[in-house]
């Protein structure tokens, strides 16, 4: 369960990027948070997995006070929420399996191990056998469905898709909504953020819509 109550953001330059937030998202949801470019969708997301802190209001994810999180657990709440961004972040000089693997890596699992959850996420995007690939002989469709495995390879309880078909052609983006309605109909608890409502047709998201910094849906 995600909490955001009364969150209020203001950057140290005096901008508010959110006036008063709340809202609750519940395990296993589906949520499409829309609103124009500059409305505070990525400030929700870097909140979320405490990149940043609120100036007011508290945030929960389960267990986890993340408004005032002990350092020790912020890599417990990464794991716990998985980021995919409109500009992959893929890695160019390391394999699919490489980039999928990396965070597992980083973990220090079993060799073994991070080879079965690299295969298992590469097949839940549709991707097996690229995993040695670069990335350069990837689409972008391509590139985000790696970054989406990336994300479900530590089998995350939230999934938060930042622009995910920002930088992609309308059938593609299609395809990528339907791996995140399939993920989502797994148990993963699936958000969205997109200025681009038209991405949310196919999934029928419960919609949170920004405007402003203010929550006004
Ligand atoms: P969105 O993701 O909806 O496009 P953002 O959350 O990135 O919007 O930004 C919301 C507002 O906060 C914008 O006006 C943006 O310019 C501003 N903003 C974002 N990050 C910073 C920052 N680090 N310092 C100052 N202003 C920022
Ligand atoms: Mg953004």
């Amino acid at each position: 369960m995600i909490r955001f109550a009364s969150v209020t953001k203001t950057f140290p330059n005096g901008k508010t990027a959110l006036k008063q937030i709340s809202f609750e998202i519940a395990d296993g949801e589906m949520v499409g948070i829309i609103g124009p470019s500059g409305s505070g969708k990525t400030t929700i997301l870097r909140l979320l997995i405490n990149e940043i802190i609120p100036t007011e209001g508290e945030i929960s994810v389960d267990d986890f006070q993340v408004h005032k999180l002990n350092r020790k657990k912020l890599p417990q709440l990464r794991r716990t929420i998985g980021s995919v961004f409109q500009d992959y972040k893929i890695l160019t000089d390391r394999t699919v399996a490489e980039n999928v693997g990396l965070i597992l890596e980083i973990l220090d699992l079993p060799d073994k191990e991070i080879a079965e959850k690299v295969t298992n996420a590469l097949e839940m995007v549709g991707l097996s056998k690229t995993e040695d690939l670069f990335p350069a002989q990837l689409s972008g469709g391509e590139l985000q469905r790696v970054a989406i495995a990336r994300a479900m390879a530590m089998s995350p309880k939230i999934l938060f898709a930042d622009e995910p078909t920002g930088n992609l052609d309308s059938v593609t983006a299609k395809q990528i909504s339907k791996i995140l309605k399939e993920i989502n109909g797994r148990g993963t608890t699936v958000i969205i953020a997109t200025h681009d409502k038209g991405v949310l047709d196919f999934i029928k998201p419960r919609i949170l819509q920004l405007e402003a910094g203010e929550l006004i849906l």
